[in-house]
Order: C-alpha cells, then sequence, then structure tokens
C-alpha cells in the first residue's frame, strides 16, 4: 500500500522548496503565485513506499480558478492518505483559511508553519501546543529552506496517515449559521459518512456549483435546503457564500489572538517597506523597473556578455580547424567536410556562441526574481496594464516567457477569464524569449557597434507591442470586458540563496543547450543541405542553390522591409523552426566557400546583406512574428482551438510584417 502525502497551501508558502527537498527533484520554485499550475509527483526519498504529490497553491477550495479545481478533484477523488497543509507562518491569518477548509475533508490534515526562519526573526512567538490544540491537529513548525523540522514533519504525517486519524470540522459557525448547516446535514442520505456529510451541508450551503453536479438530491430535498439557507441569509442580511467565508476569518481571529504574540512593531517601516516605497511609488515605479531591465539587458547583451562571445568563437574556430585536419588526413570527402565544418559545427556553434549571454541574463533575472522584485513588477504592470483592461495576472506568463514562451504560455492557466487567458497567450511570445536572444546580439553587434541602445531596446518593443495590441485588441468584442482583480501578496526582499539562483539559471541554459544540440542541430543540417545542393542534387555554389531558390521566391514578400534578398528572406522563415536557427543561417551562409566561418566573415555577412535600417527591421519581425512551431503548439493546445491559433499566428505575424515595414520606410529616410 503506497501513502501518498499531498503537499497543500497558499501560492508562494513553500511547496514546492519542500518538495523538491522530500523528493531530491528539479520543479520551478518561484517568487510568485501559479508556478507550479498542474500537480506533479515523486517518491519520498528513503521511503520507498511513500509517493509526494506537489499541487498548485490555492487560497480556498471553491473551484474559480483552474489551479483550484485541479487541487480540489485531486483531493476530493483521488484521496491521498495524508494532507500536509503548508502554510507560511509569518502570514498566518491568511493562510489558515484554507485550513479551515481542509481540515472539513475526510482526510487526515498536518499543518506544516513554514518559514519559520522569517517569524523568528521578525520576533514574533507562536504558542505551538495551543494551536494544535484549537485546530485539533497536529502542527509542526519548519523551515523548508533549510530544512528545519522537515524530518520530523514527515515521520509525523506518516503516522497520521496510517491510523487516519479523522479531522473535525472547526466550529467556525454561529447558532444561526449551525442551525441551518447542520439541518442540511441531517437532510443529506445516510450512505455519505458522517465527515463528507459536513463538507457536502457546507458546500451545498454556499450554492458551490460543482457539488450539486455531484450528488443527486431530490427536488423536494432541495428546497427543503433552500428554505433553511434563506432563513440563515434573511437573519444575517448577507449572502451565504459571504456567511460563510466571514465565518472562517471570524474564526482564525479569534483564535488566532490567543495563539500569537506578534513583537511590537517600531514605528519606523521595515527595510522592505523602506524599498517598496520608493519601487512602487506611483510616479516612479514605471521608470525603475524600466532602468533595472534594461542594465540587465545592457549588461548581458553589450558588455560581459559581448566579451565572453569572443573568446567562444574562439574555441569553435579552433574546434573546427582541428577537425578539418583531421579529415584531411583521415581522406573523408569534401561533402562530408563541409557538412561537418559548415553545417553542423558552423550553425550550431553559431548558437552555443551565445551561452555566456544566456548565462549572464538569466543570472540576473532569477536573481530579481528571487529577491522578490518580480512580484513588485508583475504588482506595478498590473497598474500600467489595469489601464487597458488586462491585468498584474497576464504579466507573470510574460514573466516566465523571458526564458521560453511554452511555459510562459502554459503559465496563463491561472488567469481564470476565458477572454484574458487567449489574449495573453497571444501577447506573451512578443517578449523576448532566450532564443530571439543571439539573434538580436549578433545583428547589434555587427550592425549597430556604436549604439549600444540597440540590444536592450528589443525587450521594451515587446512590451510596447503587448500594451498596443492589448488597447486594441481589447476594444473588439471577443477580448472586451473588465479586468479581474488581481490579488498578490508582496514576499519580502530577501537575499536569494545563491543556490536557488543557479538552478534557474542552470534549468534555462540547460534548454537553450538542449535545443541547439537537437532543432538547431536538425535546422543546421538542413540548410547546409539546401545551399550545397539543387534541385537535381549536384553540388553547387550557395547562389545556385536550392536555398537561393526558395530565397528567390520568398525574398520580393520582404521589399517593403529592406530585406529582400534571398538570404534573409529565407533566414526569416527559418525562424519559424527555431529562433536561433536565424543565426545559425547566417553562419552557414557566411561559412559557405572558405571553410570554417569566423566570426568576422559572418560580421562581413551580415553588412553586405544588412544595411542598419533594414538591419533594425529584421529584428522587429523576428522579435514579433510567429513564434517557433514548439510554442505554436503550446498556443494549440492551451486555446484548445486551431481557430484560435490561427488567428493568434496570424496577428503576431501581421503585426510584426507592419512594424518592420514602418520601422524600414522611416528608418532608411532618417
Ligand atoms: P510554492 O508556490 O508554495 O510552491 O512556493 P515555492 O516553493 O515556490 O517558494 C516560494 C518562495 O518562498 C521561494 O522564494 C522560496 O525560496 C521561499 N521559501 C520557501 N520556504 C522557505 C522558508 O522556510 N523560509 C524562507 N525564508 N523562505 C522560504
Ligand atoms: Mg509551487
Amino acid at each position: 500500500m503506497i501513502t501518498v502525502l499531498a503537499l497543500v497551501g497558499n501560492p508562494n508558502c513553500g511547496k514546492t522548496t519542500m518538495f523538491n527537498s522530500l523528493t531530491g527533484s528539479d520543479q520551478y520554485v518561484g517568487n510568485w503565485p501559479g508556478v507550479t499550475v498542474a500537480k506533479k509527483g515523486g517518491m519520498l526519498l528513503n521511503h520507498p513506499d511513500c509517493e509526494v504529490v506537489d499541487l498548485p497553491g490555492i487560497y480556498s477550495l471553491s473551484p474559480y480558478t483552474l489551479e483550484e479545481v485541479v487541487t480540489r478533484d485531486f483531493l476530493v477523488n483521488e484521496h491521498p492518505s495524508v494532507i500536509i497543509n503548508i502554510v507560511d507562518a509569518s502570514n498566518l491569518e491568511r493562510n489558515l483559511y484554507l485550513t479551515t477548509q481542509l481540515l472539513e475533508l475526510e482526510i487526515p490534515v498536518v499543518l506544516a508553519l513554514n518559514m519559520m526562519d522569517v517569524v523568528n526573526s521578525n520576533g514574533d512567538e507562536i504558542d505551538i501546543a495551543r494551536l494544535a490544540k484549537e485546530l485539533n491537529c497536529k502542527v509542526v513548525p519548519i523551515a523548508a529552506i533549510n530544512g528545519s523540522g522537515v524530518d520530523e514533519l514527515i515521520k509525523l504525517a506518516v503516522e497520521v496517515a496510517k491510523e487516519k486519524v479523522s479531522n473535525q470540522a472547526l466550529p467556525i459557525f454561529n447558532d444561526t449559521e449551525e442551525i441551518a448547516v447542520r439541518g442540511i446535514e441531517r437532510l443529506l442520505p445516510d450512505r455519505e459518512s458522517t465527515q463528507l456529510k459536513r463538507w457536502l451541508a457546507i458546500k451545498i450551503f454556499e450554492r458551490d456549483p460543482k457539488v450539486f453536479e455531484q450528488i443527486k438530491i431530490s427536488s423536494n430535498l432541495l428546497a427543503r435546503m433552500d428554505a433553511l439557507r434563506n432563513g440563515c441569509e434573511k437573519a444575517e442580511e448577507d449572502d451565504a457564500e459571504s456567511i460563510v467565508i466571514n465565518a472562517r476569518y471570524r474564526y482564525i481571529t479569534s483564535t488566532l489572538r490567543d495563539c500569537i504574540k506578534k513583537k511590537l512593531r517600531t514605528w519606523e517601516l521595515s527595510v522592505s517597506d523602506k524599498i517598496d516605497n520608493i519601487v512602487t511609488n506611483r510616479v516612479l515605479a514605471l521608470p525603475i523597473f524600466f532602468i533595472i531591465m534594461w542594465a540587465v539587458y545592457y549588461i548581458a547583451i553589450q558588455t560581459l556578455g559581448s566579451m565572453s562571445v569572443e573568446s567562444m568563437q574562439a574555441v569553435f574556430g579552433f574546434i573546427s580547424e582541428q577537425l578539418t585536419n583531421l579529415m584531411v588526413i583521415g581522406g573523408v570527402s569534401l561533402t562530408i567536410q563541409s557538412l561537418i565544418v559548415d553545417g553542423v559545427i558552423g550553425g550550431v556553434g553559431a548558437v552555443l556562441g551565445f551561452v555566456p549571454q544566456i548565462t549572464i541574463l538569466f543570472l540576473f533575472l532569477s536573481f530579481l526574481e528571487d529577491c522578490g522584485y518580480m512580484s513588485r513588477a508583475a504588482f506595478i504592470m498590473d497598474r500600467a496594464f489595469r489601464q487597458f483592461g488586462l491585468s498584474g495576472k497576464s504579466f507573470i506568463p510574460m514573466l516566465v516567457g523571458t526564458g521560453c514562451s511554452v511555459p510562459g504560455i502554459m503559465a496563463t492557466r491561472t488567469i481564470e477569464n476565458e477572454k484574458d487567458r487567449r489574449l495573453t497567450i497571444m501577447l506573451t511570445p512578443f517578449i523576448p524569449c532566450s532564443a530571439k536572444m543571439p539573434v538580436f546580439v549578433l545583428f547589434a553587434a555587427s550592425l549597430f557597434p556604436k549604439h549600444s541602445w540597440v540590444g536592450p531596446s528589443m525587450y521594451f518593443w515587446g512590451i510596447i507591442m503587448v500594451v498596443v495590441s492589448g488597447m486594441l485588441l481589447k476594444r473588439t468584442s471577443p477580448f472586451a470586458g473588465e479586468p479581474a482583480p488581481f490579488v498578490m501578496e508582496m514576499p519580502a526582499y530577501h537575499m536569494p540563496g545563491s543556490r536557488t539562483v543557479l538552478k534557474h539559471t542552470w534549468e534555462q541554459v540547460k534548454s537553450f543547450i538542449l535545443k541547439a544540440g537537437t532543432i538547431v542541430f536538425a535546422a543546421s543540417v538542413l540548410v547546409w543541405f539546401l545551399q550545397s545542393f539543387n534541385t537535381s542534387l549536384v553540388l553547387v555554389e550557395p547562389t545556385k542553390s536550392m536555398l537561393a531558390d526558395i530565397g528567390h521566391f520568398l525574398a520580393p514578400v520582404f521589399l517593403p522591409q529592406g530585406f529582400g534578398n534571398w538570404q534573409a528572406a529565407f533566414a526569416a522563415i527559418t525562424g519559424f523552426l527555431a529562433k536561433e536557427a536565424i543565426v545559425s543561417t547566417f553562419a552557414i551562409l557566411a561559412g559557405s566557400g572558405d571553410g570554417a566561418g569566423s566570426k568576422a566573415d559572418l560580421v562581413l555577412t551580415l553588412q553586405t546583406i544588412f544595411t542598419p535600417a533594414s538591419a533594425y527591421a529584421f529584428m522587429i519581425f523576428t522579435l514579433l512574428a510567429a513564434p517557433c512551431c514548439a510554442a505554436v503548439g503550446a498556443i494549440r493546445s492551451e486555446m484548445g482551438s486551431w481557430k484560435w491559433t490561427l488567428f493568434a499566428v496570424g496577428y503576431q505575424t501581421g503585426l510584426a510584417y507592419l512594424l518592420a515595414a514602418i520601422i524600414y520606410q522611416v528608418g532608411s529616410r532618417l
């Protein structure tokens, strides 16, 4: 018999941190809600008969958002052996709201008071024994971040699961409410257990739509339940749902009064609040956000990053030289030599050359995220997005999308409003992902060596186009509507752990390298093949190759954007395989003829193909046009319809085409 431990709690309370340390896995720990959107299971280390399940964070068991549905369905249908309810002990008032609901289920609950390190350093005191007595369940203080108390928690949880210790619903109601709820409970059919009956009764009292779908009650009984509820609503002059919410908070407040001693705060603001007064200031917030993001991209692209790229290029130059020598000695045919040196090393190497910059970029972004600033960014963007009808919730997928649009698009699942969710899916790919970075960096370095603003400016074009598109599309009927309220607590600022930051960065860099080894590799071989042969499969000069044929055919399409030549037109299309493939295409084109393409060849090639205006237009096109096929696949599966997918891709590509044309036409006249 496998014991299943379910980790349940509010967003951001440390569930995934716990899950990772319990199972030794590497799930994404994020400093904002909605990071875990699907449940994940793993075996407990050193306990072969125990499984741990990490569930999406929720504030309540009412199924309003997708995460709430995932978590609730899991608890109600799969019936785990024990719930480990992780709560942020530095924020008990809000966290216990969910606890009061979990204790109504039939599943045993153990309460884990996480973040005790924060509570202790705040100087607050929690009377654990008393709290356990009040809530009638086991309570264990822990700090998931350093593992203290975790062993004891697991031991207790496994014990509780084996003994099947049952919960007792908390006495949250006053007399009037209790009479109504108990009345409903008595009317329920006898086949349900007492504990489940209590839960069902409260849900029926609240008019929870899901519960009515699940159980069959005769219309006669329903009418009697309605009467009980109506009586209570009339007496309290409130609707049933609010009555239950109030009852829970009333109970929590009175319980905590006895269990927690908060240290009297001096009138001084804490450091966190002081920082927030500046960075979330109405006037300064946006400028500060832009300056921070600018600095991040500037350092990654222009300074530290570009220095390290030089040395990476040298490494790949050296490798291809040595390989060529070896192959010459080995008598390998010229075609194969060209495939390996020009195609594979040229194409994949050109992309891998950007690993240092990607690493530096994500070191900064992970730092900003883990120290707590990115939560503020979502809050700041909430104010900006609200002007045109989106909420800060839409900004979170875009933050996730700076790594890769695919998880970004998936992160839109936290948006309950279907229209807003669709719009966010459409706009998330505008934020440059790590695959677009090499293109921008290469172009900025080759054509704008004196203009350091060019590379970082792409991030801002992305945000501007999100805002502009939001304003435009929100006026049309498929997207119109008020933005949902956005509630998100701000974690206190803290110095990020180097482990967390390094792990985040490594996750991003790893997937970048993996992609270079798979899809970029395949694309490079394909591009090499197309540019080496003509349609009769005879080896030819690149200008007479199949690639040139295709390029010439496509070129006129991009005349208004200033890159209506065969090389650029073909490269723009390879971006749909993977955005990095644009870089490998140019590298292969540059390398042909005289062996390994050096960095200088590549720069020279780009300078002959592009003018500054057409290069900037090309960057804009790469930024905004339909994302790579993997991201289009994600759009399709999240939208659940081809019609919407086509609309999204059409909109993105149309906007990219238009803006690139405007930029070129204006830019070339300046
Ligand atoms: P989840 O949303 O519940 O899965 O929460 P995460 O595991 O993603 O953690 C949210 C944030 O809380 C991360 O920044 C963690 O580093 C931090 N965190 C988790 N546990 C602790 C803890 O015990 N103490 C402190 N100070 N921070 C913690
Ligand atoms: Mg999580």
